[in-house]
């Protein structure tokens, strides 16, 4: 999953405060709240959290956090990252810090997409 389009707005992991350019892999968590049998129904605005994929991975990997919000995000984020190892590998690939450039010699590289720059269909 990732950011998408919101004009005049950066984004920042909320672990690790890195920045989160449009376009760049990222995993989004979209909150809203809702009344429920009370009227008039009332909704918050949508809050959106975004994990760099880094954080998202070592999020998932790790222990489960304390407090029922905390958990039920932790919950999707495992889901996600368990899911396909395409979030693990663009964690892989910020840790290497070859977004968009494939260092010569190294034999033990897994596939990788041929595409540039990060962007990087899911
Ligand atoms: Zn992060």
């Amino acid at each position: 999953m990732v950011c998408e389009k919101v004009p005049l707005e950066n984004l920042y992991c909320l672990r690790c405060s890195r920045e989160l350019e449009l376009g760049h892999k990222s995993v989004a968590v979209y909150m809203f709240a809702q009344t429920v049998g009370i009227r008039p129904r009332q909704k918050s605005a949508a809050q959106r959290i975004c994990f760099c994929p880094q954080c998202s991975v070592s999020l998932a990997m790790g222990p489960a956090p304390e407090g029922a919000l905390n958990i039920a995000a932790w919950q999707m984020i495992r889901d996600l990252v368990s899911s396909d190892p395409a979030l693990n590998q663009a964690a892989w690939e910020t840790l290497r810090g070859i977004v968009g450039v494939l260092s010569a010699g190294e034999t033990e590289s897994g596939p990788r997409p041929a595409c540039a720059g990060g962007y990087f269909e899911f």
